[in-house]
């Protein structure tokens, strides 16, 4: 269910889920030059859902700390400013030792409507190379969703508990980070030329 509050003098549109009114979009006509702080706006409640449904992989589990999101207007044009810190926690990717991270991030993004080219607008150029440009609908911009392409976007590839993790031994399974084991060398190669040798005994 979507209304508008205060019919049509109030930049958000709520829904209700549950019984909590949820901003879900913002309208890019209504927010004043002042700009609009989105989370001063609303408060903080809404973000505890913003993580729901979005996949934290490589992590396991994770939570949005805090965020800030700053919307403003010029022409069609909408500039978001916003930053956002969120915590997880996951599994080496090599050792498998349980690893905590923080991500906190700024983010800039010029939104502009389907019909503009970027290349057009002034403030692309102006801003190249650490601009994104996205585009909204031409009349709503949606904050949540804002915030979770950017964590998306702020996730890790892999997840490592050290940069120099040496893993785990193939042949005995223990953390080799915690001493080496007494197994023999398992480079790849060696396990080719093992296989090599004992190929050749066949013959
Ligand atoms: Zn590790
Ligand atoms: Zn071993």
């Amino acid at each position: 269910m979507l209304r508008l509050t205060e019919a049509c003098c109030f930049p958000i549109v709520f829904n209700s889920t549950l019984g909590d009114w949820t901003a879900v979009h913002i309208r890019i006509a209504e927010i004043s030059g002042d700009g609009l702080d989105v989370i001063a706006s609303r408060g903080k409640a809404w973000l505890s859902d913003v993580l729901e449904g979005l996949d934290p992989y490589p992590l396991e589990t994770w939570r949005l700390v805090s965020t800030e999101l700053f919307l403003q207007v010029e022409g069609k044009d909408v500039f978001v400013e916003g930053a956002y810190k969120a915590e997880g926690e996951g599994r080496c990717d090599k050792c498998t030792e349980p690893v905590s991270i923080v991500i906190a991030e700024r983010f800039h993004t010029l939104m502009v409507p389907p019909d503009e080219l970027p290349a057009g607008n002034s403030h692309v150029e102006l801003h190249e190379g650490d601009l994104e440009v996205n585009y909204h609908n031409g009349v709503s911009v949606d904050p949540e969703e804002i915030i979770r392409e950017q964590l998306s976007l702020g996730l890790p590839s892999k997840l490592l508990c050290d940069e120099g993790c040496k893993g785990l031994c193939a042949l005995c399974g223990g953390n080799r980070n915690r001493g080496e084991c007494n197994c023999p060398d398992q480079k790849p190669g060696n396990v080719f030329s093992a296989l090599e040798s004992l190929e050749e005994k066949k013959e």
